[in-house]
């Protein structure tokens, strides 16, 4: 099987960071998979001339089908980049159980699963990367977040173990951090926490947090911020372990460090809460 150009498979790719990706990598000149549940949502994608499959990564023969698809047509995947997630936000009193492990089916297990199917072929041809699109939230805790911020602390534990495994193998374990990225993800967030807490005990926090949600949406970065960061990680020869991008998060990152944990619940509580 002849391969000249790297073959990317970008996940959530029918919104947001993802969407922006695959047209950016497609202009570098990859060949792009986008794949998404929402195929309709990816046709435009194909007049870029970027291939679209269905997935879904919390149903395995899903997952299969689409690694199986493109190892059929190439041998192998140069370029995973794990990027479909969403934010289940709402107090954990309220959340039931069933949707928090729908949480970390999404964003954990789905990209486990997605790496496992990729990673023999990758082996195979002694070189690969890996690319998991975390968040800030990954780094720092949040009121209403504990298992959005638990599943992207989950994603940056797991990429920091796997690189060190696949270090022997040439493939690459990169971390990706957004900050605040103008995307679905933000309403579809603020639709989560009101929906299960808005009318509860914690119901006053929550309506003031996703207000602030809203507030910060607006003033967040533009997803090709992202796309950006996610093509400097794919062509790098030696990229770096992680990439925080986005308005504001060095600062966030840099308190973090230096506050105590009390300081910092502080401050992030006066940022989102007043
Ligand atoms: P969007 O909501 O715009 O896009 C999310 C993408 O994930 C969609 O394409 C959606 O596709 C896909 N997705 C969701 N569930 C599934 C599933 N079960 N199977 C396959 N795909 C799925 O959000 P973003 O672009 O902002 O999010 C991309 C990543 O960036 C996520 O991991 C998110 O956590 C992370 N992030 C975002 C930040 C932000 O402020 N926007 C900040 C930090 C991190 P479909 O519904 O069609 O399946």
């Amino acid at each position: 099987m002849e391969k000249k150009e790297k073959v990317v498979l970008i996940t959530g790719a029918s919104a947001g960071i993802g969407e922006a990706t695959a047209i950016l990598m497609k202009k570098a000149g990859f060949i792009v998979y986008a794949a998404a549940r929402r195929v309709d949502r990816m046709r435009k994608l194909e007049k870029h001339g970027i291939e679209i499959l269905d997935l879904d990564v919390t149903v395995e023969e899903s997952m299969v089908k689409c690694a199986n698809i493109i190892l059929a047509k190439h041998g192998s995947l140069d370029v995973l980049v794990n990027n479909a997630g969403y934010g289940s936000y709402g107090a954990m009193e309220d959340i039931p159980m069933e949707e928090a492990k729908k949480q970390f089916e999404v964003n954990v297990f789905g990209l486990a699963r997605m790496t496992q199917l990729f990673l023999p072929s990758m082996r195979k041809q002694s070189s690969g990367k890996i690319i998991n699109v975390s968040s800030v939230g990954g780094k720092i805790g949040s009121p209403h977040g504990v298992w959005y911020q638990g599943s992207k602390f989950a994603v940056e534990g797991m990429s920091d173990s796997l690189r060190m495994e696949l270090k022997q193998f040439n493939i690459d374990v990169v971390v990706i951090e957004p900050g605040a990225i103008k995307t679905e993800w933000s309403e579809i967030t603020q639709e989560n926490m009101l929906k299960i807490s808005g009318h509860t005990d914690y119901g006053k926090n929550i309506k003031i947090h996703a207000a602030s949600l809203k507030k910060y949406d607006k003033m967040g970065s533009e997803p090709l911020v992202i796309a950006k960061g996610i093509l400097k990680a794919a062509t790098a020869r030696k990229p770096k372990t992680r990439y925080a991008i986005g308005k504001g998060v060095s600062i966030v990152l840099f308190l973090k460090t230096i506050l105590s944990d009390r300081l910092f619940d502080r401050f992030l509580m006066k940022t989102l809460l007043g």
